[in-house]
């Protein structure tokens, strides 16, 4: 009972018998009130009046001109189930067989209805809390002197009058309608619910399986549209837990490969100086040297980690300062100019702008913009050039560094801002492959950009993108 679907059926069809019932009683009342009704019971009331008129003008002395008792005017009304009084020309009402209108001095019944002198009318009145329906005929009476006989019949009828009036009329084919209404009611609520409870079922299977630890599932998008969201939502969610798993299982996979290597050497060479291999002055500072240098870049290793995943996890603070990007663009490039030069290669500042002042952390863009240019003078052969190049505009500052080295294969660009990911070319060489995330990471925390355009065998350009005037904070 507590399943959706079932909750659905019973709500639909409860919404169902409700409405039927509304607009049962709304029919009804429509009916009941309907003008037809007063129209009918006026016709009746006038061909009641004419009749009587008749009679009356027939055997004139049953209506002698002056009325000591009415018996005759009572015995009609009992009869005929109908309200009757009789009024003179001065319009004073001489009888009532509702005994109110003869007798109450409150009363005028004429001015209720505000009747030509003369001539036949009808119309309704109110009186304690009852609608009467009125007509009015004139009447001569024996002597020929005006009169007016008056009959009345209430608006509201007993209900018993209306149960019955309603059974024989619109009780049956409204039933049959209802039923109708209400079967196809019930075969719609179960087709609707089943197209929402059906998909919703198969997302909480999957996210069973989620729970259980297999990632691999999908739901198949189908139902109503807020389904299909939900369907998709869930499939989104799974692949972003299976891609984050895989990233985990790369990550730990790269460092413990990646600390091997090092330690491997390490170990080496630390035992040829324990067992005395090293024997010579030359090979023991040759195996101190490296084992200084593995160490040194295990350590690299370690610390650019952990950056990274404070960066991740939104630990670290930038801290900002009015910087002259051209000012340390020329610094950058005095500091590796030694290194360009031994290199073999030429460094081209390309026809920068005088100033360029931006708010960033100095020592973090520091780090990208050697990282950058560290790579440009690895990838790059002798002979080859280096340019570093800066334009302004109105909402964003563009540093590039261009190199005319090997360039990286189409397949490979979209990869290397990838934690350890390291291309074919440099495998061999003491990348960590951990550069250019970081870089990315800290362009990012400046709500700027990093990108790279690059063809093989003509070179690469790496291009930063900074926001002029917002606050990264
Ligand atoms: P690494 O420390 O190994 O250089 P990075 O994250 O800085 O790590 O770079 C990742 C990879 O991107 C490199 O291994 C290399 O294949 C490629 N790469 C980066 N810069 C250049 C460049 N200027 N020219 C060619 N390839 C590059």
């Amino acid at each position: 009972m507590n399943k959706l679907q079932n909750r659905l059926i019973i709500s639909f069809t409860f919404i169902i018998l409700v409405t039927l019932c509304g607009v049962s009683t709304i029919f009804s009342i429509l009916i009941i009130r309907l003008p037809q009704q007063e129209r009918i019971t006026f016709l009746e009331l006038n061909t009641q009046a004419r009749s009587i008129i008749a009679v009356i003008q027939r055997f004139p002395n049953l209506l002698p001109a002056r009325f000591p008792r009415f018996q005759l005017l009572d015995e009609i009304s009992g009869r005929q189930d109908v309200r009757v009084a009789l009024a003179d020309a001065d319009r004073t009402v001489l009888y009532d067989s509702g005994h109110v209108w003869d007798t109450s001095s409150d009363f005028d019944l004429f001015s209720r209805l505000s009747p030509t002198v003369g001539e036949r009318w009808s119309g309704q009145i109110r009186e304690e809390g009852r609608t009467w329906l009125v007509v009015a005929h004139p009447a001569p009476d024996a002597s020929s002197v005006q009169q007016y006989l008056i009959l009345a019949k209430p608006l509201n009828r007993p209900i018993r009058t209306i149960l019955i009036q309603l059974r024989d009329t619109v009780a049956v084919p409204l039933l049959q309608a209802g039923a109708i209404v209400l079967t196809l009611g019930i075969i719609l609520s179960i087709s609707i619910s089943r197209s929402i409870a059906r998909p919703l079922r198969k997302v909480s299977q999957a996210t069973d399986a989620v729970s259980r630890g297999r990632y691999d599932v999908s739901v198949e998008a189908k139902g109503p549209e807020e389904i299909i969201q939900l369907a998709r939502s869930f499939n989104t969610m799974a692949e972003k837990i299976q891609a984050s798993l895989q990233a985990q299982n790369d990550l730990v996979a790269n460092v413990a490969h990646d600390l091997r290597t090092p330690l491997t050497s390490i170990q080496g060479y630390a035992q040829a100086l324990i067992d005395g291999t090293a024997n010579h002055p030359e090979s023991r500072h040759q195996a101190a040297l490296t084992i200084f240098e593995e160490s040194c870049r295990m350590e690299k290793m370690t610390k650019t980690l952990l950056e990274l995943a404070k960066f991740q996890a939104g630990e670290i603070t930038l801290h900002l300062t009015d910087v002259d990007l051209i000012q340390l663009l020329r610094e950058r490039a005095a500091f590796f100019q030694k290194q360009i030069e031994d290199a073999g290669l030429k460094l081209i500042l390309d026809d920068l702008p005088a100033f360029m002042s931006v708010q960033v952390d100095r020592e973090r863009l520091i780090q990208v913009l050697d990282n950058l240019l560290s790579n440009a003078i690895t990838y790059t052969q002798p002979e080859g050039s280096i340019t570093l190049s800066a334009t302004i505009q109105e909402t964003w500052a563009t540093m590039s560094v261009i190199d005319t080295g090997c360039g990286i294969p189409k397949e490979e660009v979209p990869r290397i801002f990838e934690r350890f990911y390291r291309g074919d070319r440099s495998r061999q060489g003491t990348g960590t492959g951990l550069g250019l995330s970081i870089a990315r990471e800290i362009i990012t925390a400046h709500h700027g950009t990093i990108d790279v355009e690059s063809v093989v065998g003509v070179g690469s350009k790496f291009t930063i993108k900074l926001p002029r005037d917002t606050n990264p904070q």
